[in-house]
């Protein structure tokens, strides 16, 4: 366990922004542009058990909040000021607790750009490779005074109050998967945890290979999150999860794994596994969205050394 002490240093660059959204249709990829996007859904609050909730709509991922003695506990931050101050304003009609920590789940920008909507002073927690990607990317001297200012490593426990029978906040580290920091934000007392985006129940999981993400790490991630104690997962895209979901999930992602390990033993090329799986083979264009699908991901860690 490591918590590092405030670094905030300040520079002024380009603004880059990485996004994490369900993966679109093929049809869909076509060039949405800003303007044709429907507005974000308005932003709600639920309950989901005893003093944790979670909170959709607005623009950016899923989030939730724990109401504590003392103080909340943010965990993401949507994806503008926006939608961030909105979900403040929500978060206040539940408790007057100040929101003192936000935590991140990982470094994209739906769950990270609304950092510069919070009030100032609040701790920004990540896992220190979080803070790396979040770093490069938040370039303007506002963005910079929003940097997670408390980093771990491998895990780091959160205290719930004084009351001594209380567990605590559990933030966990089990490796690369969707990026190399995700955080699983666990409950123990709740038996719930929050899994950022390491779980998508309706698509392949998306696999971020320029944040170290890997899928076979996800598996160990997944298998480890199913060794905890837990009756429920939220996530970043998704509905509730259960144990159930996750491990059909995680068995989808390993019988392609080992299909396209059988492939490449045989000599298979990449166009061969793109035509085996009915992946679209026409190459990504400049600037396009479209993300490398699993399959793609699967072959490339299969046969690259990073
Ligand atoms: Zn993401």
């Amino acid at each position: 366990m490591k918590i590092l002490p405030f670094v905030r240093p300040i520079l002024s660059a380009a603004f880059l922004l990485t996004v994490c959204v369900p993966h679109p249709g093929k049809q869909a990829i076509a060039q949405q542009t800003p303007a044709t996007r429907p507005p974000p859904a308005p932003i709600t609050v639920e309950q989901v058990k005893g003093n944790i909730y979670q909170v959709k709509g607005g623009s950016g991922a899923n989030t939730g909040f724990f109401v504590g003695e003392k103080e909340i506990i943010v965990i993401d931050a949507k994806m503008s000021d926006e939608s961030a101050g909105q979900m403040l304003k929500e978060i206040a009609k539940v408790s007057p607790l100040p929101v003192r920590k936000v935590v991140l789940t990982h470094s994209d920008g739906d769950h990270v750009n609304g950092l510069t909507g919070f009030p100032a002073g609040a701790d920004i927690i990540s896992h220190e490779n979080t803070r790396v990607h979040v770093s490069a990317a938040f370039r303007t001297e506002t963005q910079r005074k929003f940097l997670p200012n408390v980093t771990f490593t491998d895990r780091l426990y959160i205290s719930r109050g004084s009351d001594s029978t209380m567990g605590r906040v559990q933030l966990l580290y089990f490796g690369p998967a969707h990026t190399d920091g995700d955080v699983v934000v666990y409950f123990p007392d709740e038996k719930i945890a929050f899994a950022g985006d390491l779980i998508f129940l309706s698509r392949d999981p998306l696999i971020h290979r320029a944040k170290n993400g890997t899928s076979f790490g996800l598996v160990k991630v997944l298998k480890a999150i199913l060794d905890l104690d837990v009756e429920m997962i939220l996530s970043g895209h998704n509905e509730k999860a259960t144990k159930e979901d996750i491990q059909k999930f995680v068995a989808g992602v390993e019988e392609k794994q080992a299909k396209i390990t059988a492939m490449v033993k045989s000599g298979k090329s990449l166009d061969d596994v793109r035509a085996a799986f009915s992946i679209d083979t026409q190459p990504a264009r400049p600037g396009s969205s479209r993300w490398p699908s699993l399959v793609e991901v699967i072959y490339l860690e299969l046969t690259q050394k990073k």
